[in-house]
């Protein structure tokens, strides 16, 4: 998963990427009917009213008397935490025999509901509303996902399952009605269609889950590679954004050829890339086995800008189908989506998915080298500019995430971010040229993929690991003490980013006052200024600051997220006036003076600041070979 958050307001996720209380159904054991067969339950879904954003679900589950317990699904794969979207379930109905049922949710657990089953009833009908946001609210699958021209159907947000199975015991069988001539794409097996109306061969409540629908009126199909088949399903708001480049598409293609190659095998009967091009859906990436869901604004396949900033999204979550979905940590293969997952290997699940994920982007061309080194200079800048660092570790981040994940985008660098993403992309570089180093360039990380992620190709399965398998793994590899190397790496609190992966690749993090082409089209996207390596803030174009950085100058001198710069060194606040000021910075000894507005009340405050402009690169140290531009060249 990948959530595009902004980091001080420039969306960097595109560049590159519990303990449960007892539920009362555990309590309340359901009936015993765990020894017959599990049932099958039909699920129709009518999406015709799509661009009102409300979905009807009719439900046949086979039932037990007494207390039946349906589950609304709670913990998402990939969402890593208890995200399902349970206050747009309306309209619940449950019938037996034609007789409306009486129901109560759970008092300790508002996904679970429970129904009075009658004796002699041995199904319940049951019929619901999935009502999708309209503006702005709600995360992952559970945030916008339809518009007038496309939606994007995730079956977890619209349906119940009976407690007591297992979701690969559970056979769900799924029927579609979509608006008229809309198309779509999907993992998800069809047994049969007629208009706009499609029927899916029986699957278990995992695989369906598993498998969403991208639909629209402006719908491509990209095939990307035959055996076993692997496509791009497009949904736009216009006809006009689907006209890529061929040259755009045909990296996907060597996307695909070279993930092969790094993995060695696939476990997945055909591959969907479910891509969403709308400024109005909801913008994340979510992995599945088959599938990922991957959601930009409309002109993200043709502004050369955009391209750039989601250059790592799909990269991202087609890695995921190896490492997050095959290989996944024993603590994440919940049962079933009421279990709590716990999140503490997410700096494998999806630190690892980042890096390789920004690696295949630059082997398959979708990124540049430049581009990649720029990328990858934005993540080492970030993160050593982060002062939460100090109080929070860098496991905690992960082991933080069901309850830390939607906090507000200011104070970040203070309480800090999703870091098992980025951090964890310099830190798994840096195993990667350890690896090179011990083994005098024999080795690579790749070496560690094809054992980790390849053995045998086919349909999906799942294969957990532990903290000692990684371990294990690395030193089949590469004898080395990893386990110290990862427990410092995730433990410390010692200041600065891992930059010790990028100097052994033969390359060194500097700052000059020239913006990279990432850090334009980031500004550009976001209507943004990023002053965060220089006074330590980022701000919109009419001034409002979006966050500051403890302990560098704007925020010593009292400046804090939510203020608004009106004013600077006595002149009217613009973008190009507060730039070319921070510019001039280095040229005088006077403070930069910013005249601030806080909940109504101007102060002016005086930044001691006098090194103009920064702004991240990469720039090669000679004295070493340049082992970065070796792991990106193609395979
Ligand atoms: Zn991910």
């Amino acid at each position: 998963m990948i959530f595009l958050y902004c980091r001080r307001g420039i969306s960097l996720a595109a560049i590159l990427t519990v303990l449960a209380f007892p539920a009362l159904a555990a309590k309340k054991k359901p009936k015993e009917t765990a020894k017959a067969a599990p049932p099958t339950v039909t699920i129709s879904l009518d999406a015709s009213q799509t661009p009102r954003k409300i979905f009807h679900v009719k439900l046949n589950i086979p039932a037990t008397p007494g207390d039946f317990v349906l589950y609304y699904p709670k913990w998402i794969p990939g969402e890593h935490g208890p995200t399902g979207p349970v206050q747009n379930l309306t309209g619940l109905k449950f019938y037996g025999n034609g007789q409306e049922l009486k129901w109560r949710r759970d008092l300790l657990d508002g996904w679970t509901f429970h129904v009075e089953v009658p004796a002699e009833v041995t199904a319940v009908e049951t019929s619901l509303d999935f009502v999708a946001p309209a503006g702005e609210e709600g995360i992952y699958t559970g945030g916008p996902s339809a518009t007038n021209k496309m939606a994007v159907l995730s079956w977890n947000t619209m349906l119940l399952y009976p407690a007591g199975w297992t979701s690969d015991e559970l056979k769900y069988q799924a029927a579609l009605k979509l608006p008229q001539g809309w198309k779509f794409g999907t993992p998800l097996p069809i047994d049969s269609q007629s208009g706009d109306n499609t029927k899916f061969k029986p699957v278990s409540l995992t695989t369906l889950i598993d498998s969403p629908i991208i639909t629209g009126e402006f719908l491509r199909v990209v095939p990307l590679a035959n055996d076993p088949p692997e496509e791009m399903d497009i949904a736009a708001d216009s006809a006009a954004a689907l006209d890529a480049p061929q040259d755009v598409l045909d990296h996907y293609k060597t996307l695909t050829d070279q993930a092969l190659k790094l993995f060695g095998a696939q476990h997945f009967r055909d591959y969907h890339f479910l891509y969403s091009l709308s400024d109005h859906v909801a913008h994340f990436g979510l992995e599945h086995h088959e599938s990922n869901d991957s959601r930009l604004g409309e002109r993200a396949m043709i502004d050369p800008d955009l391209r750039l900033l989601g250059a790592g999204l799909l990269t991202h979550e087609y890695v995921h189908s190896w490492n997050g979905k095959y290989r996944r940590p024993f603590d994440l293969a919940t049962p079933d989506y009421e279990k709590p997952m716990q999140t503490d290997l997410l700096w494998v699940y999806e630190g690892l998915t980042s890096y390789l994920g920004d690696v295949l982007s630059g082997r398959s061309g979708i990124r540049s080298p430049a581009q990649f080194n720029d990328a990858l200079a934005n993540i080492a800048a970030t993160l050593d500019h982060l002062p939460g660092r100090t109080w929070r570790n860098l496991q905690d981040t992960a082991d933080g995430v069901p309850a830390m994940q939607g906090a507000p985008a200011q104070w970040e660098s203070w309480r800090r971010g999703l870091d098992y993403y980025d951090e964890d992309v310099l830190n798994w570089l840096w195993v990667d040229t350890i690896i090179r180093q011990q083994s005098n360039g024999q080795k690579s990380l790749d070496d560690f993929c094809r054992l980790f992620h390849g053995g045998q190709s086919g349909p999906p399965e799942v294969k957990t690991y532990t903290f000692d398998d990684i371990v294990n793994t690395l030193n089949q590899v590469v004898a080395y003490d990893w386990r110290s190397f990862w427990t410092e790496r995730l433990s410390n609190h010692g200041p600065g980013a891992p930059l010790t992966g990028i100097e052994n690749s033969g390359w060194k993090l500097v700052y000059d006052g020239n913006r990279s082409e990432l850090t334009k089209a980031a500004e550009g996207a976001h209507d943004s200024i990023d002053a965060s390596f220089s006074i330590g803030f980022s701000l919109k174009k009419d001034g409002t600051i979006v966050d500051t950085i403890e302990g560098m100058p704007a925020a010593k001198s009292g400046i804090g997220p939510g203020m608004k710069v009106v004013g600077v060194n006595g002149r009217i606040f613009s973008g190009d006036v507060f730039r070319d000021a921070l510019k001039a910075t280095k040229d005088s000894s006077e403070p930069l003076e910013l005249l601030v507005e806080n909940t109504e009340y101007y102060k002016v405050h005086k930044i001691d600041y006098q090194g103009g402009e920064k702004y991240p690169h990469l720039v090669r140290d000679e004295s070493k070979p340049d082992m970065l531009g070796e792991i990106i060249k193609p395979r």
